[in-house]
C-alpha cells in the first residue's frame, strides 16, 4: 500500500476485468468473451497470447463503466468456469489499481508489479496491457 489515503469511490472512472487463460482454457475464454460481448456494453480489448505488462499469463481485458459493475460482476461469478479473473478499478493510479485495489475471481495470480516502476523509469514501454483493438 502507498501512504496516500485511498481515492473517493466517485473517483473510479470505470473498471477492467482481465480474463486469464492458457492453451487449454483458451476455448473457454473465447466462449466467455463472446457471451460478455453479447450481454454487456463493454470495451473489449485484444487477445494477448503472452504475458504483458504486470500480467503474468495470457489474457484479454474487458473495460466497463461503473454502472455495469452490479450486472457484470455477478454474471462473471456464475459463469467464469475455472478461469481466473482480475477486476480492478480505474482511479488514475495504475499501480495502486492493480496492487492495492484488485479483486480476484478464482485463482490469485502473482502480478509483476515491478512493471510499473520499470515503466516510470522508462525501462518498459507500450504495448500497454491496457491497449485496445
Ligand atoms: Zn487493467
Amino acid at each position: 500500500m502507498t501512504d496516500r489515503p485511498p481515492p473517493a469511490v466517485a473517483a473510479i472512472a470505470g473498471y477492467h476485468a482481465h480474463v486469464y487463460f492458457d492453451a487449454a482454457s483458451r476455448p473457454q475464454a473465447a466462449a466467455l468473451r463472446a457471451e460478455i460481448e453479447r450481454r454487456f456494453p463493454v470495451q473489449m480489448g485484444r487477445w494477448w497470447d503472452r504475458p504483458i505488462g504486470p500480467h503474468p499469463e495470457p489474457m484479454y481485458q474487458v473495460g466497463f463503466a461503473a454502472d455495469q459493475f452490479p450486472h457484470l460482476l455477478p454474471w462473471l461469478m456464475l459463469n467464469r468456469g475455472s478461469l481466473a479473473i482480475l477486476v480492478h478499478p480505474s482511479t488514475g493510479d495504475d499501480r495502486a489499481d492493480h496492487a492495492d485495489y484488485p479483486l480476484w475471481l478464482g485463482r490469485v495470480l502473482p502480478l509483476r508489479l515491478a512493471f510499473f516502476a520499470e515503466l516510470e523509469a522508462g525501462r518498459a514501454s507500450i504495448p500497454s496491457p491496457e491497449a485496445r483493438e
